[in-house]
């Protein structure tokens, strides 16, 4: 006999995951990161990754909507089609420690990916993500390809810009993962902002100076 159905199997841990996934989805509509149905968010627990599925609105995700897929991609909980960016999500997976993902449409970050190769370092949160965030050139969406640039802009960062696209961030929880985004946004506004006066130049801040945050910022906010 063939089943064409899979799953619902989660367990407890998945549930409580998947309650903490679509929380973090509708922030990124609520905080104005995604309009519609744009971007996508995935949790690892354990060897299967949970993800948003693909063009359905997160006001309407509901317990019984989870979704979950391998580590190659094999759906493993659910029956809702997984967002079109398995690919980028699981190569941040396979290559690095990340416990959660976040891509959005952010609209200044966006903006970035259209005018440079790499975020100017105007502000010293750069530091947070590794050092200057690089742009991965542009692939259409949901491709091995765009994972493959995505990937490589990566390298010894904790997100990048895709361009002409949006932004992609990793982290040790989907709370870390969400604030490297809105910093991303954040700082992509600054940029722009700073960069449109007429007649000026923003500052930037050195290799130095950026090394120097790093080291800070492992004693920052409170003790563990
Ligand atoms: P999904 O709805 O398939 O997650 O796609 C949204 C998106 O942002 C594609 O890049
Ligand atoms: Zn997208």
């Amino acid at each position: 006999m063939t089943y064409s159905w899979v799953g619902p199997v989660a367990g407890a841990d998945e549930e409580g995951a998947w309650e903490a996934l679509v929380a973090t989805a509708r922030r990124t509509v609520a905080e104005g990161l995604v309009v519609g149905t744009s971007g996508n968010v995935s949790v690892r627990v354990g060897d299967t990754v949970l993800v948003t599925p693909s063009g359905v609105p997160y006001d309407r995700l509901a317990p019984g909507d989870i979704t979950g897929v391998d580590l190659d991609g094999r759906q493993v909980i659910g029956r809702l089609v997984p967002t079109s960016e398995l690919p980028m999500h699981l190569a941040v997976y396979r290559a690095t420690d990340a416990r959660a993902v976040v891509h959005t449409h952010a609209v200044h970050a966006t903006a970035v990916s259209l005018l440079v190769p790499e975020l100017p370092p105007v502000h010293y949160m750069t530091a947070a993500l590794g050092g200057p965030v690089r742009v991965a050139p542009y692939a259409a969406y949901g491709t091995d390809e765009l994972a493959r640039n995505m990937l490589d802009a990566l390298t010894g960062r904790t997100g990048c810009l895709l361009q002409n696209h949006g932004t992609i961030t990793y982290g040790a929880s989907l709370d870390q993962a969400y604030d490297r985004t809105a910093q991303l946004e954040w700082m992509s506004r600054l940029w722009l902002t700073a960069a449109s006066v007429p007649g000026r130049t923003p500052s930037l801040l050195t290799a130095d100076q950026l090394a120097a945050v790093t080291e800070r910022l492992r004693g920052y906010g409170q003790r563990p």
